[in-house]
């Protein structure tokens, strides 16, 4: 695609970055056929390629509107896009770039602003999700229908070995998984010592930075980041080998530190050795359990696998997790669109509710279909966005660690 960015943007590293990325592009719409917006709306402006069309007008000069503010907002950043294109347009980075850019220009009205304020300040600290979600369980009755199923099924941690091991792997406690979930990584401390590897959690760490990268809040997002390397540098210094993430949104997250620090003169090399170090668990087992016969661990249970976005298109990990529970003894069922999201998103199931609840209802029809015994996931915000009451979501790793006595 020909680009003509104006200067301000052109002599920019990021304006640079993103004229590589939209000359990449050559227009020919195939990811339009794999976007879920674009399906759900069949507006071109709500699809990839319509996209890149508006933050090119917009990199070329064009002012913003509230308008081209929309058709980005609706954005999952899912990037099915991006595993469907055929020129590797990197659209991820493009949209973020875009997004920046058109917040600093267009003005929100401010219940948009207050709402985006609120979350910012909420969700990614433990102790305010915790408060959250205690008040939200109180007025649960009187809440309207929309609401009472955004207040999470929370499960509980089993206790866990705390044996010492010579190998050691460290682990993202996170924000919002570190409340409502903390089972999944106890489940993953318990795999791991099977395996005879300890795994260490480093107390000041907190919030990956995504929430507020994908609001656009680029210096929060990066004193998110930073304040993780230095909790975790003491670790990486003794030896880790490894860097564990068990949210597959946060694993993208962490993943990118060493290109979203690469212009940090501080930081720069160490994000990049911590990109180097992050590991989604399913790369650890899948190495760990290379020669090791485990097939009897699953016994036949018959389970649907809940892909993420952040998992296979931002990943690139597609398919790799129902391998290994298959090679675990587990009967895996096929999901119908499995490439689809499932309007999670972060914080899109609250800003861009409508669209949120009929992506969650097409994933859920699709689930249930299956007729599994039970559904697996790999990300926190899909656990919670798809449990019901009646069909509680769990972390893959959960249903292993439930099932490793059987080898
Ligand atoms: S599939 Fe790729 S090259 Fe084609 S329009 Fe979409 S982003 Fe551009
Ligand atoms: S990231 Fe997802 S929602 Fe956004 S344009 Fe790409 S496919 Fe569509």
């Amino acid at each position: 695609m020909q680009t003509q960015l104006t200067s301000v943007f052109a002599n920019t590293n990021k304006g640079q970055e993103a004229e590589a990325i939209l000359r990449s592009c050559v227009h020919c719409g195939f990811c339009n056929a794999t976007c879920p917006t674009y399906q759900l709306l069949g507006d071109e402006r709500d699809g990839p390629r319509g996209r890149i069309y508006l933050i090119k007008q917009v990199l070329e000069g064009s002012t913003p509107t509230t308008e081209t503010q929309l058709r980005l907002d609706r954005c999952l950043s899912c990037r099915a896009c991006e595993t469907t294109c055929p020129s590797g347009v990197q659209f991820g980075r493009l949209a973020d770039i875009g997004r920046e850019l058109i917040e600093q220009e267009v003005k929100r009205p401010w219940p948009q602003s207050l709402l985006r304020h609120l979350l910012l300040h909420t969700l990614p600290y433990p102790s305010r999700i915790n408060a959250l979600i205690k008040t939200g369980r109180l007025f649960q009755p009187v809440l309207p229908e929309a609401l009472k199923h955004k207040i999470p099924i929370m499960n509980q941690a089993a206790a866990c070995s705390n044996k010492h091991h010579a190998r050691k792997m460290l682990v993202l406690a996170g924000c919002i998984q570190s409340v409502a979930s903390p089972a999944t990584n106890q489940a993953l401390a318990v795999v791991l010592d099977k395996l005879g590897i300890e795994l260490l959690s480093a107390d000041t760490a907190g919030c990956c930075g995504a929430m507020a990268h994908h609001l656009s809040a680029s210096e929060q997002a990066l004193q998110m980041m930073r304040n993780n390397i230095d909790a975790w540098w003491p670790y990486v210094e003794s030896g880790v080998e490894s860097i564990l993430v068990s949210a597959s949104g946060c694993g993208v997250m962490v993943k990118d530190y060493g290109h979203l620090l690469r212009d940090d003169p501080v930081y720069a090399d160490k994000a990049a050795k911590i990109t180097s170090l992050s590991k989604d668990p399913v790369e650890v087992l899948t190495k760990a359990l290379s020669g090791k016969d485990w097939s009897q661990l699953g016994q036949g249970q018959r389970i649907a696998f809940q892909s993420p976005c952040s998992l296979q298109h931002g990943q690139k990990l597609a398919g790799k997790v129902e391998a290994l529970l298959s090679s675990l003894g587990f009967t895996l069922l096929p999901v119908k669109d499995s490439h689809l999201c499932c309007g999670s998103a972060g914080s899109y199931s609250i800003l861009q509710a409508r669209l949120s609840a009929q992506l969650r209802s097409h994933k859920l029809e699709a689930l249930l279909a299956t007729q599994a015994e039970q559904i697996v996931t790999a990300n926190i915000g899909c656990q919670l966005h798809l449990s019901t009451a009646d069909q509680p979501l769990k972390h893959w790793l959960e249903l292993v660690a439930e099932n490793v006595n059987h080898v």
